[in-house]
């Protein structure tokens, strides 16, 4: 199976006309690629995108709600991402936890949803810099796991992504020792086909070694994935 490099821009570009020129730009240089690719743009982006795709990208919400349709402004559903051709979607990232004070309990209200409707999923998981230092990692990663996966039967869709907080934006990447260690302990909670990918301050000179050495499935890129450069370096090296 490929690996999955997936391409979080948060809420970046800040123009149309950036989030186009990003967006040709990994285009032209991920073309044949072996790994399978998906981008996450903000949501005035991403159906225009996608709509219009024509290359062998995938494309991924950065959010979803847990309702099918309603009363909820502001709000998109899993069937709306479903029929524009959105087949991923980030569900308990860590920025989302903190800022919009997602619990394990909305987190799972949204995979279920999601799955429901027949998106891909790429769970969100991890650790803070104070919950480490206590040395509580594993206690926390088995009840994000356990409480976000809670009633869910069929893992089929669902990969994990272990993203440490401390590393998230900080430049401070999780050594490969760090990675694996968690990794192999996610790996006891989910089925062994489940893919577990990392996501912290991914660059092209560290990504090789989260999938080769510290046995990623994949990876989660945020502010790499918007230099197109640097983001098709890190396609091309895990392959
Ligand atoms: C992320 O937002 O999921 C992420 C991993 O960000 P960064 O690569 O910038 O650390």
């Amino acid at each position: 199976m490929k690996p999955l490099i997936v391409a979080n821009w948060k809420m970046n570009p800040q123009t149309y006309k950036e989030a186009e020129d990003v967006f040709a730009g990994i285009k032209k240089g991920v073309e044949g690629a072996s790994a399978e690719v998906v981008i996450c743009p903000p949501f005035t982006w991403l159906t225009d995108f996608s709509h219009k795709n024509e290359s062998p990208i995938s494309f991924g919400a950065q959010n979803v709600f847990y309702e099918d349709k309603g009363a909820y402004t502001g709000e998109i559903s899993p069937q709306m991402l479903k029929s524009s051709n959105v087949d991923y979607v980030i569900i308990g990232h860590s920025e989302r936890r903190k800022y919009f004070n997602e619990t394990d309990e909305i987190i799972n209200k949204k995979i279920k949803k999601a799955l429901e409707a027949g998106l891909k999923i790429i769970f969100c998981i991890g650790e803070t810099a104070e919950e480490r230092d206590a040395g509580k990692k594993n206690e926390i990663l088995e009840r994000q796991i356990k409480q976000g996966l809670s009633g869910i039967v069929n893992l089929e869709n669902v990969n994990i992504a272990y993203e440490p907080v401390w590393a998230i934006g900080t430049g401070n990447n999780c050594s490969v020792e760090q990675t694996k260690e968690a990794i192999d302990f996610i790996r006891k909670f989910v089925p062994e086909n489940t893919w577990v990918l990392y996501g912290g301050s991914v660059k092209a000179e560290n990504s090789v070694s989260y999938i080769k050495e510290a046995g990623a499935n994949g990876l989660l890129v945020g502010g790499a994935s918007l230099k197109p450069d640097e983001f098709i370096k890190i396609v091309k090296s895990v392959e």
